[in-house]
């Protein structure tokens, strides 16, 4: 229950073309608590993803990709994400940062 924005982020599993392309890890965590969770979502594929992992080597972007909490930390130290697809922000209330 500390207030802060829970911060998203929603990356690909799959490249382009891929059957499953749709499939989507969705990120979420309180930067304040450090709670995080994840879960599967589905993006159309027309919906492009901000990849905050761009600048990274091959190697780099695959550990993070292995280990959330890491993946975690790396982007709540960014301040752009991608969509805003919480408008205004959730706050963090209750004990789970995430809705499924
Ligand atoms: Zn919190």
């Amino acid at each position: 229950m500390c207030g802060e924005s829970v911060r998203t982020y929603r990356y690909r599993l799959h490249p382009p073309g891929f059957p499953a392309f749709e499939r989507c890890i969705a990120l979420v965590w309180c930067p304040g608590c450090r709670i995080y969770e994840s879960g599967l979502v589905r993006v159309p594929a027309g919906e492009a993803l901000f990849d905050a992992l761009a600048p990274l080597a091959a190697d780099a972007r695959e550990r993070l990709l292995r280990k959330e909490a890491a993946l975690v930390d790396r982007l709540d130290g960014l301040q752009r994400l991608g969509g805003p697809d919480r408008p205004g922000g959730t706050a963090h209330r209750g004990g789970a940062a995430v809705r499924r």
